[in-house]
C-alpha cells in the first residue's frame, strides 16, 4: 500500500504562534482563561487544560488576562477588555488581523462589505464586526439571491473568511465578474496556508483510492479538506483519532492520501501513518 502524506498537513503559523504563546503564558501562572477553545481540536484542548487553561465563553467572565485565540475576536470583546482593565493576550493570527484591517479600511471609505464565510463562525463574526454596513453571505446561490440588492449599493466590496473554499470563491468571482454591475472591488483573502493546503489537497486526492482527512469535528478548515477530497476521490473519511480507522475496510486499497487541517498536532498524523504502515 503507498501513502501519500500531504506537505501542508497539520499546524499553521497561526496555530503553532497561538500556541507557543499560550504555554508561555502557562509557565509563567498555573491558570490562565481563554475566550473560547484555542484551537478546534480536542487533544491538544485537553493538554492545555490539564497544565491550567480554562476556557470562558464570555468576556464579561475574565478575571484578570485572557487569551485571544487565533480566529480573532468582535471588536466589542477590545473595547469591554479596555474599559474593565482586562489584559488581553491577543493570539489572533497576523493573517486573520490582516482582513479585520481590510474590513474596516474598505467600510471606512464607504463600501458596503460583502464577507463570504460560515455565519456563525467565531472568525467571520470577529470580522464583520470591523464592517459598519455590509453582511455576510455563505455561498454562491445565497449570492444570486442578493445581487439585485448589492446592485443597488453606490460601492461594494468583497471579501473572505481566510479559510473559504478556494475552488468555490473562484466560481463567486466569476460570477461577481459577469453579474456585479455597481462599482466594486473583490478581494481573495483566503490565506495561503489555506490555499496551498486545499491545493495540495485536490492533487493528492486524485490520484489515490482512499483519503484520509485528520482534525477536529469542530475545524472549519478540516471541513473544507474533507469537501473537496468527496469530490476527487471516490473514498474518503474524516477522523479526529486513529481509533476512529480501526473498523475502515482497506482491502483493494492500493494508494493512500493523508492530510490533515490546520489544527492537528504531528502526533495525531505520525498514529496515522505508523497504523496504516503496520497494517499493511
Ligand atoms: S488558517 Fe491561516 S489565517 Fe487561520 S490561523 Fe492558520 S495561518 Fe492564520
Amino acid at each position: 500500500m503507498e501513502i501519500i502524506l500531504g506537505k501542508t498537513a497539520g499546524f499553521c503559523t497561526g496555530i503553532t504562534l497561538a500556541l507557543d504563546k499560550t504555554n508561555k503564558e502557562l509557565d509563567k501562572s498555573d491558570k490562565v482563561e481563554c475566550l473560547g477553545d484555542l484551537l478546534h481540536n480536542d487533544q491538544v484542548l485537553e493538554k492545555l487544560k490539564n497544565k491550567g487553561l480554562v476556557v470562558i465563553n464570555d468576556i464579561k467572565e475574565a478575571k484578570q488576562k485572557v487569551i485571544i485565540r487565533a480566529h480573532g475576536v468582535k471588536k466589542d470583546v477590545y473595547d469591554y477588555a479596555k474599559e474593565n482593565g482586562i489584559e488581553l493576550v491577543d493570539c489572533t493570527c497576523p493573517k486573520v488581523l490582516r482582513v479585520h484591517n481590510l474590513a474596516e479600511e474598505l467600510s471606512k471609505k464607504g463600501y458596503y462589505v460583502v464577507l463570504f464565510g460560515e455565519r456563525k463562525h467565531a472568525e467571520v463574526l470577529g470580522t464583520f464586526s470591523f464592517c459598519k454596513q455590509g453582511e455576510i453571505i455563505e455561498n454562491l446561490d445565497e449570492l444570486k439571491q442578493r445581487i439585485d440588492y448589492l446592485n443597488k449599493q453606490e460601492k461594494v466590496a468583497v471579501i473572505t473568511q481566510t479559510t473559504y473554499n478556494l475552488q468555490k470563491f473562484s466560481e463567486i468571482e466569476k460570477y461577481l465578474k459577469e453579474n456585479l454591475t455597481t462599482e466594486n472591488e473583490v478581494y481573495n483573502s483566503i490565506c495561503n496556508a489555506t490555499e496551498n493546503r486545499q491545493k495540495e489537497t485536490e492533487e493528492i486526492a486524485k490520484q489515490v483510492d482512499y483519503m484520509i482527512i485528520i482534525g477536529g469535528k469542530k475545524s472549519s478548515n478540516t471541513n473544507k479538506l474533507y469537501e473537496i477530497s468527496k469530490k476527487y476521490c471516490k473514498k474518503a473519511i474524516k477522523i479526529e483519532t486513529v481509533q476512529e480507522l480501526y473498523n475502515e475496510d482497506l482491502k483493494n486499497i492500493n494508494k493512500i492520501g493523508v492530510m490533515a487541517g490546520a489544527s492537528t498536532p504531528k502526533e495525531s498524523i505520525d498514529e496515522v501513518i505508523k497504523y496504516l504502515k503496520e497494517r499493511d
